[in-house]
């Protein structure tokens, strides 16, 4: 998907401040943080949104939220964090490649 920008984010094509990466997720700092701590996990397959998943993402769908408090923990959430996944335009979402926001430390905003 040439023209993703979480996909060129992967490919190194844009740079991005990485935090980790697997053969399956590569995650970094979001560009515009809501809080202290706020980075993005997104799969390496382009995956537009929950949305268009398959039944055939459903091991790299649980991967990622097993990896989520690992990645939180790296970056100094011990006692929790947030996790958000926007979805289509009714959700708000604005990259087309599906991201996990997590989300925590000092100046958490209120949520709703
Ligand atoms: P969403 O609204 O859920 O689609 O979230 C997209 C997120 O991507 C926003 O939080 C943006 O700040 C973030 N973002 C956009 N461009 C970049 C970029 N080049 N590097 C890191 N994060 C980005
Ligand atoms: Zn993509």
């Amino acid at each position: 998907m040439s023209d993703c920008l979480f996909c060129k984010i992967i490919a190194g094509d844009i740079p991005s401040v990485s935090v980790y990466e697997d053969d399956q997720i590569f995650v970094f700092k979001d560009i515009s943080p809501v809080a202290d701590i706020h980075i993005l996990a997104v799969p390496k397959k382009h995956i537009k949104s929950l949305d268009e998943q398959t039944e055939a993402d459903a091991a790299l769908l649980g991967y990622m939220m097993g990896k989520l408090p690992e990645l939180a923990q790296s970056q100094g959430l011990e006692d929790g964090f947030r996790t958000i996944i926007n979805t289509g335009p009714g959700g708000g979402q604005e990259v087309d490649h599906l991201h996990i926001h997590i989300i925590g430390g000092d100046n958490l905003p209120g949520f709703g």
